[in-house]
């Protein structure tokens, strides 16, 4: 018997990424640029707070919402880096990491046929999430010349009557994109004229460079009735595993996701809302540490890969950088595979961040500083046998 399984899960292609790492993993000896995870383990004064709760015998459920405790942390926590106060007990959602956060946003908000916008290239799950809550993608083009900064005027021509939500997604995964304060101003002006919601990732907003302040657009007036903000503890506290997220939002959203929450997830593990509440709290002193060591990283990377004639600019946010890969003349997927096959190093091919990331590929620096440099020797070894020219631009 063949199981019939519903079209619109069907048509939905694997992750570009997965699919890339199958290949990885049959291949001993491969310095990886691909993997979008700290490579730091969780700073031990977190990682402690959750075997204290354990050994306290903290295993049961939480409350639906998350602890009451880690709401408030969190409430805190938001206050303070975006400028935006949020409700503890009713407008703050603990989630399964951000992953989870976007899928019961999009979920409560759309119903079939609405249209949500995006900036791409982007995060691979944007688009697919979007099919899986029924609703329609729009993909805006972000451009490398133009550091991917997301225009209102680009935005705008994609806006329709059927648009109801537009993701944001600074500093952007895989492009290491921040955007300029003014444009942003742009860009919450015609939420307000079309009426939009706004779902604002700030995944990697702790990572920030060069004193680049990054606001979120939630705080930008009028924009936090219509705002859910994204955020959780995977990038900026070395936590991917724990999968703590979290949404902040008017009651009525948070009420609606909770629905969606409470029925399929239940909670968020309790022992990892225990290491959450130590990060919040008092984890900023080992986030920078290891932003330091990301930015030492940032510099060498830039301009390696420019010397090398991969033309580079020199991201603000994140742990990636989007190096331009047309000058070899291949594709990003088989430029990526060459250098995989020929070199061992891993990056991940631009179009697996949706068409407009062709002609780049994906290098995060979240790899150690010696293994940067042996893996940008090898890109260089095989541009040269791509017969690439070296520009030495400043990036
Ligand atoms: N959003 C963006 C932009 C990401 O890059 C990632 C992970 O790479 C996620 C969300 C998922 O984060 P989490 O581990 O909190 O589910």
């Amino acid at each position: 018997m063949s199981i019939a399984i519903a079209d619109h899960v069907r048509d939905i292609p694997r992750s570009g990424i997965r699919d890339f790492f199958e290949v990885v993993q049959t291949m001993g000896d491969v310095i990886s640029l691909g993997i979008g995870e700290p490579d730091f383990a969780t700073p031990w004064h977190i990682r402690e707070a959750a075997i204290y709760s354990l050994e306290k015998g903290r295993t049961g459920y939480s409350s639906n919402l998350g602890l009451p405790r880690l709401r408030r942390s969190i409430s805190d926590y938001v206050q303070s880096h975006f400028g935006v106060r949020y409700e503890p007990l009713s407008e703050v959602l603990v989630s399964v990491g951000v992953s989870e956060a976007i899928d019961i946003a999009l979920r409560a908000l759309l119903n079939p046929g609405d249209e949500v916008v995006y900036h791409e290239p982007c995060y691979v799950s944007y688009a697919p999430s979007i099919v899986l809550a029924r609703g329609v993608a729009r993909a805006v083009a972000t451009r490398s010349e133009d550091h991917f900064v997301l225009r209102a005027a680009d935005l705008e021509k994609v806006i329709t009557p059927r648009t109801k939500v537009l993701m944001l997604n600074f500093p952007t995964n895989p492009t290491g994109a921040t955007m300029p304060p003014e444009e942003l101003e742009k860009i919450a002006a015609l939420c307000v004229k079309h009426n939009l919601v706004v779902m604002t990732d700030e995944i990697y907003s702790e990572l920030t460079y060069d004193a680049v302040a990054h606001p979120s657009i939630a705080a930008l007036p009028g924009m936090r009735e219509r705002t859910v903000l994204l955020h959780g503890v995977s990038k900026a506290f070395a936590m991917t595993g724990w999968r703590i997220g979290f949404a902040c939002a008017p009651q009525e959203l948070i009420e609606a996701m909770m629905k969606i929450h409470q029925y399929a997830i239940l909670c968020a593990p309790i022992m990892s809302q225990e290491a959450a509440i130590e990060a919040l709290d008092r984890g900023e002193e080992s986030m920078l540490k290891m932003r330091r060591e990301y930015d030492l990283r940032r510099n060498y990377i830039v301009r390696g890969l420019n010397d090398i004639g991969l033309e580079c600019f020199k991201p603000h946010g994140a742990f990636y950088v989007f190096p331009k890969i047309t000058g070899t003349g291949l594709s990003s997927r088989d430029f990526s595979l060459r250098l995989l096959r020929e070199k061992k190093v891993a990056v991940v091919p631009g179009s697996a961040f949706g068409p407009s990331g062709e002609g780049h590929v994906r290098c995060s620096y979240a790899t150690a500083l010696d293994q940067i440099k042996i893996a940008v020797d090898r890109i260089g070894e095989l541009c040269q046998e791509l017969a690439v020219n070296g520009t030495s631009a400043a990036a």
